[in-house]
């Protein structure tokens, strides 16, 4: 059987900027993708088709624990890249100053990640928005300027109105470069065989000298615990929790297609204020813990809370004869009341901009009109509260589960979000692109 020189696990933005990067230096690569080859055009963003198409079991996954976490993973060529929002930032300075530290990263400085970080915003084209700021976003301004805080814009990868997505943008430019993809590819296993890699799908196998996996946080450590590695694999899941609120306004502040609004709202280091995507199906799925209510969509917008990183962690586990891990993520009774004060200073906010009504992301809470309303609530939020995340890493971090550039095993490789070593605090895939840049090119160095 032919043995590849390379095999890239997982087409998302970490597999993206790995395939790109080995096949640009004139290495073979083989790319396997467990979800489909769509164009970013194959449904509407923010809708039921994409949940279908595009997202690991329709965006139904959820944590063991109380409260439970809803937790979404793209699963299509381009990963994450091809349903998120396109909000982009550097990894903060503290950050990756104390990373560094703490797990002893080489070449982590500045002036090192810098020129990995200026690659992606030029291959991205990451950018400021032309227009004006939408109408939600205008509320958002104007609350937060209420209570003495203030909202930014942040830079998105678009061009135009097109988001710059990984089938958009470093998939076709690893494809010319000579890397061979096949989508509807799931990876079972791996196993060392007589100094090579095989690499087991469902029905057939490959063999290669390098494996990357960039399977993201929740399916690479799975997948490396199926293959027989654990030890701190998966021991150390890290998330933004997140809690969203509904705000109904008396004037018009949504329509068809408008996406999500690139302005964010930091409150100190503990959590960050956003809009959501506000399409009537997601309206209504944010209103299932309140029966009978109709709200007029136009005039309804979606905002979140998320804490920047909590004390809590989490673990992905797998278990035998069961395709999927268990994951669990258990909030400490401080990230509970720092998200429950959140929640209710973002619901301030709403009422300051205006709005009429505020639906808080809490089964069995009562909508909020007024300030008055949020004094009966208890300190910490309970375990009825509807937590959700989008952003998962640090389940095989660098310089502790795996080396500090990612190398897990002769010829096997880690380059993906699970490989931060903890929550940043603000939009993470600039950042896993960067890093994974970073330890492709320390490998084509090296090896
Ligand atoms: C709705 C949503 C909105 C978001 N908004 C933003 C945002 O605005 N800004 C931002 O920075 N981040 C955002 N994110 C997060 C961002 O998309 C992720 O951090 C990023 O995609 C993670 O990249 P990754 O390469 O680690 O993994 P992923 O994007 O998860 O890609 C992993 C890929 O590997 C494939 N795979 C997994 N296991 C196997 C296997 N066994 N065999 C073969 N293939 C496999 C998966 O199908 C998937 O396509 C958002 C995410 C979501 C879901």
């Amino acid at each position: 059987m032919k043995t590849w020189d390379t095999v890239v696990i997982g087409a998302g933005p970490g597999g993206a900027v790995t395939a790109k990067a080995l096949a640009a230096a004139g290495r073979e690569v083989l790319w396997l993708e467990e979800g489909p080859h769509l164009s970013l055009d194959s449904c509407e963003p923010f809708s039921r088709a994409e949940l279908e198409q595009k997202y690991r079991c329709g965006g139904l996954t959820v944590t063991l624990g109380r409260p439970q976490i809803q937790y979404v993973e793209g699963r299509c060529v381009g990963g994450g890249s091809e349903v998120n929002s396109g909000l982009y930032h550097r990894l903060p300075a503290d950050l990756r100053q104390a990373w560094a530290h703490s797990h002893g990263l080489p070449e982590f400085t500045e002036p090192d990640l810098a020129p990995h970080f200026a690659d992606i915003e030029r291959e991205l084209s990451i950018s400021y928005s032309a227009d004006p700021p939408p109408l939600p976003a205008q509320k958002l301004v104007l609350g937060a300027a209420a209570l003495g805080l203030t909202a930014h814009e942040v830079p998105r990868w678009f061009r135009g109105d097109r988001k710059q997505s990984m089938t958009e943008t470093l998939v076709p430019q690893a494809l010319a470069k000579g890397a061979q993809l096949w989508a509807d590819w799931r990876v079972q296993r791996l196993q060392r065989r007589h100094g090579r890699w095989e690499i087991q799908g469902q029905s057939q196998s490959v063999l290669a000298a390098n494996v990357f996996v960039c399977g993201g946080a929740i399916q690479t450590p799975a997948l490396l615990q199926r293959s027989g590695y654990r030890g701190q694999i998966g021991r150390s899941l890290q998330m933004h929790p997140t809690v969203r609120a509904i705000a109904v306004f008396p004037d018009q502040v949504n329509q068809l297609g408008l996406g999500v609004a690139a302005y964010q709202v930091k409150v100190g280091d503990r959590y960050r204020f956003g809009s959501s995507a506000a399409t009537s199906g997601y309206v209504r799925l944010g209103l299932l813990d309140y029966p009978g209510v109709e709200v007029p969509w136009e005039h309804t917008a979606m905002y979140y809370v998320a804490l920047a990183g909590g004390e809590a962690g989490g673990t992905v586990q797998t278990l035998p004869g069961y395709g999927d891990p268990l994951v669990r993520y258990r909030l400490t009774p401080r990230d509970r009341t720092e998200l429950g004060q959140g929640l209710q200073q973002l619901c301030r906010l709403l009422l300051a901009a205006g709005a009429t009504t505020v639906y808080p992301g809490v089964a069995g809470w009562a909508p909020v009109r007024s300030p008055a309303d949020l004094e009966s609530w208890p300190v910490t939020l309970p375990g009825t509260a509807r937590v959700m995340t989008v952003h998962l890493f640090g389940s095989c971090p660098l310089g502790q589960a795996v080396d500090p550039w990612g190398q897990v095993a002769a010829g096997l490789y880690v380059n993906d979000g699970s490989l931060l070593p903890g929550a940043l605090g603000v939009n993470p895939q600039g950042t896993i692109m960067a890093v994974a840049q970073r330890n492709v090119q320390h490998f084509l160095a090296v090896a």
